[in-house]
């Protein structure tokens, strides 16, 4: 089943959106394999945004990231990066649809709450980075409920 990488960065933790984001995606259905509350420091920060290092905005970025905690989970199910993506919005939140996590919860580029990884070889990349112990292995009973 595929998986995916998503973090609440230091703005949504402060804000108090940890409860709500996760709450969107258990009532999608998706099913919660890890999770961790850490501070990251300056060199973690860099390699996982290590595809951005030539941006303008790549040591803002960092900055940012490292501020304070973040909430790191791995989210499994069917097209779960993809709609992931969909639940995230875009990265703008000026262009991100009202429903959307930065659509709902965000104004500016860059304090928009949230990560997701953007396709399933970054989310395998971006998963064994954040989770090297590795992840909680579990079925949810609910899974009848959910997959026809
Ligand atoms: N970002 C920024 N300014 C920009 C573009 C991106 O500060 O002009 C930040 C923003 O927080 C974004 C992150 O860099 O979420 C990673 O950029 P990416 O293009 O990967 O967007 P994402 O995948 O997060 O939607
Ligand atoms: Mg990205």
């Amino acid at each position: 089943m595929e998986q995916t990488f998503i973090m609440i960065k230091p703005d949504g933790v402060q804000r108090g959106l940890v409860g709500e984001i996760i709450s969107r995606f258990e009532k999608k259905g998706f099913t919660l394999k890890g999770l961790k509350f850490i501070t990251v420091d300056r060199p973690f920060a860099e390699k996982h945004y290590a595809d951005l290092s030539a941006k303008p905005f790549f040591n803002g970025l960092v900055e940012y990231i490292i501020s304070g905690p973040v909430v790191a989970m791995v989210w499994e199910g069917k097209h779960v990066v993809t709609t992931g993506r969909k639940i995230i919005g875009a990265t703008n939140p000026a262009e991100s649809a009202p429903g959307t996590i930065r659509g709902d919860y965000a104004i500016d580029i860059g304090r928009n709450v949230i990560h997701g990884s953007d396709a399933v070889e970054s989310a395998q990349k971006e998963i064994a980075l954040w989770f090297p112990e590795g992840i909680a292995e579990w079925q949810s009973s609910l899974h009848p409920w959910i997959y026809e």
